[in-house]
């Protein structure tokens, strides 16, 4: 078994980003990034996003609206950041305070500056398989993690497990696009999928993404199947100073050994996730740079 290492692969695109940064005449890639409220999760992956900007040389602007921030005023706040030129990416962190509509607030930021790729016309792209679009970040952080393993899809079969606007769709379209490193035969599961072990024992790649802690045991792996783990559970541990544990949506334990590629969480695609987002800022300026000439 071979442990996938996202944290090595992510250091190496990040390196990457860096040098391309430092080449870049002029002004340098901005990305705001917009978290509502306080929410524990949505604050360490926006401090994440700040330092990884940081260290490639992409300036950041951190917008902290309160929890009590109406939807025309988080509207407005991101009209404002649609027309300034000096803004490359938008990314405004989910979930959302309840109430507030995520799709509305993902189609009210510019489809140029959209780098989540979450906006109509970003996923619009991706089906039409044009990559002038911004693919979503965990989707093309998956593809990439495969690619980096040496994991050629065509022929495989690619059981997704979960259908999710953020990672199940578009990981699906990703995977079974017409491109070097895709080509899969695709099957997507879901809460109302019937005899699901049996289908996850037929993929020869397991994406899994349903955010159930250690749902997929070792009798829905096929022996020597890669399987990528996207779960981010918080389970409580009392053991742990935060009072709990981060663990998967496999229970690594036994999957591991079965498996000829696995992901391991944390330290698979989590990295990932930040350092496409970053990709995709510098693809934005890069963009946004060529239309104002
Ligand atoms: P989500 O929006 O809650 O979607 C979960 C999907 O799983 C849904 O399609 C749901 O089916 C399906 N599902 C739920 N229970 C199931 C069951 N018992 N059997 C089969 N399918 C089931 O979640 P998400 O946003 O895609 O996130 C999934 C996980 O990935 C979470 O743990 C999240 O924290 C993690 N995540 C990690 C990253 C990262 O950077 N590492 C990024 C994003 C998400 P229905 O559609 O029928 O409800």
């Amino acid at each position: 078994m071979e442990l996938i290492d996202g944290n090595q692969i992510a250091a190496d695109i990040i390196a990457e980003l860096k040098a391309s940064v430092a080449a870049l005449p002029g002004r340098k890639p901005c990305i705001a990034l917009v978290r509502v409220g306080e929410d524990p999760a949505s604050i360490s992956y926006v401090t994440k996003k700040q330092k990884t900007s940081a260290e490639i040389g992409i300036e950041s602007r951190l917008i902290l609206p309160p929890v009590t921030i109406t939807q025309d005023a988080l509207f407005a706040l991101i009209d404002g950041l649609n027309t300034d030129p000096t803004v490359d990416g938008i990314l405004v962190q989910s979930p959302l305070p309840k109430g507030m509509n995520e799709v509305a607030v993902f189609r009210r930021i510019a489809a140029h500056k959209d780098v989540d790729g979450f906006h109509v016309l970003n996923l619009g792209k991706l089906a039409q398989e044009d990559t002038t679009g911004f693919t979503a970040c965990t989707p093309a952080g998956i593809m990439e993690l495969l690619k980096r393993s040496g994991v050629k899809l065509a022929g495989k079969h690619v059981v997704v497990l979960g259908r999710s606007l953020i990672v199940g769709k578009p990981v699906a379209l990703l995977a079974m696009a017409r491109t070097e490193w895709a080509n899969a035969t695709v099957t997507v599961c879901h809460s109302q999928t019937a005899n699901l072990p049996a289908i996850t024992r037929q993929a020869d790649v397991l994406i899994a993404a349903i955010g159930k802690a250690e749902f997929v045991t070792a009798d829905m792996v096929k022996p020597g199947a890669v399987v990528i783990d996207v779960g981010m559970n918080r389970v409580p541990d009392a053991s742990k100073k935060s009072g709990f544990r981060l663990t998967g949506d496999v229970h690594f334990p036994t999957v591991s050994p079965l498996c000829s590629k696995i992901t391991p969480v944390p330290g698979g695609v989590g990295p990932m996730t930040v350092a496409l987002l970053m990709t995709n800022t510098v693809k934005a300026h890069r963009q946004n740079s060529a239309s104002a000439r």
